[in-house]
Parts: structure tokens; sequence; C-alpha cells
């Protein structure tokens, strides 16, 4: 069974993907406990694998985009099961990962990594974008384990805090070829 916090219908808010409409489905539980972490991944259900695709074809109906996020979405045993009953209901699937569990993914599973620490190697390859958080600082000394890779890196700005957002603009300024700002969009609109 997969331990289950929510599956909502909404927008994807930041990167690569921002605006475009998805069905997130939250598993519950991190194996990380980072400081700033505002996620609520708390346990609020279980579900089978043919119950979460259902319940994902019945909230977006032919949505192709379906987003596992968390807490940390590949820390659960199943989670490989899902990504393949989603895309055999011809789903597109993105994952929102820290980027520590080493998974082997489908050549069009999207996988966007947000390091924190234990970053593994095979995922820092595989990941088609990063997310850095910036809170109070520009984490740089991950960008090591994307060298050599033309991933686009995001900084993300805490909380949308404005000390964070102007880190990020300023480091985004001296390094245009380097990083793209990501704002939690959905948060201005008010949808999850
Ligand atoms: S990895 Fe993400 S979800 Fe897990 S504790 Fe850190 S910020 Fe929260």
């Amino acid at each position: 069974m997969l331990a289950l916090a929510e599956i909502f219908y909404s927008v994807q808010g930041e990167g690569t993907w921002s605006g475009t409409p998805a069905v997130f489905v939250r598993l519950a539980g991190c194996n990380l406990n980072c400081r700033f972490c505002d996620t609520d991944y708390s346990l609020q259900s279980f579900g089978s694998v043919a119950g979460v695709v259902a319940r994902v074809r019945e909230l977006g109906g032919d949505c192709p985009m379906v987003i596992l996020t968390g807490g940390e979405p590949l820390a659960q045993t199943e989670s490989s099961a899902l990504i393949e009953a989603l895309r055999a209901d011809g789903r597109r699937v993105h994952i929102e990962s820290n980027g520590t569990v080493p998974v082997e993914l489908a050549h069009d599973v999207w996988l966007t990594v947000s390091p924190k620490e234990r970053l593994h190697p095979a995922m820092a390859q595989r990941a088609n974008e990063v997310k850095l958080i910036v809170d109070g600082r520009v984490p740089e000394e991950w960008l090591e384990s994307f060298a050599g890779r033309s991933v686009a890196v995001f900084l993300q700005p805490e909380g949308n805090k404005p000390a964070n957002v102007q880190l990020a603009v300023d480091a985004a300024k001296a390094q245009p070829d380097r990083y793209r700002l990501s704002l939690q969009t959905h948060k201005f609109i008010g949808v999850r």
C-alpha cells in the first residue's frame, strides 16, 4: 500500500513546467528533516496503486501530467509500481525528489531534484532539472554534483521571502547562463 498525504488537481507553480495543469499525488513521509520544510506530508490515508490511478483519473480526467511529490515520493517501496501504472494509464509522470533514493526511472519520467543532503550521484545524473532552495544563502556547493550536465538550475527563494528573493535574483543576474529564478507562483494566486 502507498502512504498518502493528499491528491489534488491544480497547476504546477514551479520550475520548467510552471503554469501546466497537473494532478498532484503527495506521498506521506520523508527520509529527511529539513529545518525550513513547510510541507505537510503527514499520513492521511493508505491507498493501492490502482486506487491512486483511479483517483487521478477522477480528479484530472485526461490531464496528461501527474506529479508525484512528498515528502520524498521515492522513499516508498511501491512508488515504482505507481509510476509504471500511471504511465500505462497514459500519464506523463513527474517526480519531485530530494535525490537521496537511487531508483531506475523510465526515459519519459521527468525528475526534479532538490538537493538538501545525502544526494545520490545516480539521481544527480538522472535529474531533468535542479531546484536549489535559497534560504539565507545560495547553496552553490551542490552544483559540483551536476557538473558537466546542461540541466536547468532553478533558484527558489524559501517561503517567497523578500530577502531570499533578492539573494536569488542577485545570484541569477551574476550567473545568467547558470541560474533561473523559480517562484512558487501558485501561492501568489492562492491555489495549492
Ligand atoms: S526533503 Fe523536502 S519534504 Fe523532506 S523534509 Fe526536506 S524540504 Fe521537507
